[in-house]
């Protein structure tokens, strides 16, 4: 069998919270369990959101738990040469076309039957069929976001946790965003080239991105890429039942780290919400012992934030 490797994907957009680190320590398990790589790679083509003092903490924050990387950390931001790459490949297969609509046109031109996808309403189409000539007409006003036409049809995988999982990406979500109007390739687009030319083997993240998936399982088909094997977990929930990630104020990781608390306690409890151990603390080596992916939750974890404050 070929070498595991997998990664941690963060968006440095602020401090790393529970929920994010649990990620990370479920990704380093699964590799380093199958003694395989682990990569790092910073999400950070939001410019405006994403800050080189969150990277600076999250690799403090990785560090301190002793969850290590193989290579060179990886910043998209740098990459885009790639991104334009595979546009380039897609396009001259016709697979991508000039988008010019904005937000509040899709808006008013999608409409019933087809439901809300995580991206809003379902692109219509409005401009997938275009003539040369409207092209440039439109260009003269703005410059075009570029979309990926959909393959109609179910996509289906299987998921390390969650099963079977399909989804009809031309009925969901339609034509979906390659580049951003403002010359930023997309995160479906670059998670999925970065995944392949870094010869990511598993995916595990945050099922809030399981129905990304099936629009990721097309682009690796148009590109002839090879597409790992996900495993989605559950989110982590505050008390107040809302996602850590979407929280103001979540607790960061850091002010943990700040105030002296031992990593195997942090550890211990990140253990526990995802189905193991009592909550005392653990070492990396303890918990790569009994890493069994299979017995993770399947159901939203409500993190005892408390506790932590507390330690
Ligand atoms: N950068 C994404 C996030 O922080 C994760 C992307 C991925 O793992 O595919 O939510």
């Amino acid at each position: 069998m070929s070498q595991v490797r997998g990664r941690f994907a963060p968006s440095p957009t602020g401090r790393m919270h529970l929920g994010n680190i649990r990620s990370a320590l479920l990704g380093w398990l699964q590799a380093r369990a199958a003694h395989g790589r682990f990569l790092l790679r910073i999400e950070d083509l939001d410019r405006a959101r994403c800050k080189p003092q969150y990277v600076d903490d999250l690799l403090r924050d990785m560090e301190w738990l002793g969850l290590d990387w193989d290579e060179q950390p990886v910043f998209q931001s740098q990459r885009d040469g790639l991104y334009r790459d595979a546009q380039a490949r897609l396009e001259q297969a016709g697979r991508v076309y000039p988008c010019f609509c904005t937000r509040a046109e899709i808006a008013r031109a999608a409409s019933a039957p087809h439901g809300l996808s995580d991206e809003g309403p379902r692109y219509p189409g409005t401009c997938a069929h275009l003539t040369r000539e409207q092209i440039s007409e439109r260009a003269r006003t703005r410059p075009p976001a570029y979309r990926f036409r959909a393959v109609p049809g179910e996509v289906r995988f299987v998921d390390g946790l969650q099963g079977s999982y399909s989804q009809d990406v031309d009925a969901v979500v339609g034509d979906f965003v390659v580049r951003r109007n403002d010359g930023v390739a997309s995160y479906q687009l670059a998670v999925v080239v970065d995944d392949a030319a870094t010869d990511i083997t598993h995916v595990l993240r945050g099922d809030d991105l399981l129905s990304s998936t099936p629009r990721q399982l097309q682009l690796y088909a148009a590109l002839s890429l090879r597409a790992p094997d996900f495993l989605h977990v559950p989110l982590v929930l505050g008390e107040d039942g809302k996602r850590l990630a979407k929280r103001e104020g979540a607790f960061a990781l850091a002010e943990l780290r700040e105030r002296g608390v031992a990593p195997e306690r942090v550890l211990g409890l990140l253990a526990s919400w995802s189905g193991w151990g009592d909550g005392g603390p653990l070492t990396l080596a303890e918990l790569v012992h009994s890493f069994r992916p299979e017995r993770l939750p399947r159901t939203p974890i409500v993190a005892g934030e408390a506790a932590l404050r507390e330690a």
